[in-house]
């Protein structure tokens, strides 16, 4: 006795097809009717298309970081409060003097007019004649330098 295989398989999968769906693709207007668009303009919206950003970007994902657009910040001889890089926060400047080139130039000049003993160097004293070099209080990252010349 040869055992023959179920023939009842082949169409016991068969399922017949919902006739919903080629209802659903054939569209309802006859063939050769250009279906008009759908009217989506709203006349309050004014005369400007509705547009998220720019032109339509083609699917690449635009990574948005959050980056701090201020306006440039002028380091001058007093603290500033600017952004720190170093630490992310913003931050009122500490101030630091360095010994520059108006402050040579000043001891120079009173060399030169005779201030020989120990007066020319009063300029290394006086923070009004030095560079100013802006750091930030927390994580001492240099954020700007303000020279005299
Ligand atoms: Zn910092």
């Amino acid at each position: 006795m040869a055992t023959a295989p179920p023939l009842e398989t082949v169409g016991f999968t068969f399922s017949p097809q919902p006739p919903s769906y080629e209802e659903a693709m054939s569209s309802p207007y006859p063939p050769g009717f250009v279906q008009p668009p759908p009217a989506f303009s709203k006349p309050e919206q004014g005369p400007y298309p509705v547009q998220p950003y720019g032109p339509p970007t083609t699917g690449q994902v635009v990574s948005v970081q959050t980056v701090y657009v201020q306006p440039r910040v002028v380091f001058g001889s007093q603290p500033v409060q600017t952004h720190c890089p170093g630490c992310m926060q913003m931050v009122l400047t500490r101030l630091e003097h360095n010994t520059g080139t108006m402050t040579w130039l000043t001891c120079a000049g009173l060399f030169i007019f005779g201030c020989f003993y120990g007066c020319c160097l009063i300029p290394f004293c006086v923070d009004d004649l030095k560079d100013v070099t802006h750091q930030c209080p927390n994580c001492s990252t240099v954020l700007g330098t303000y020279k005299r010349l």
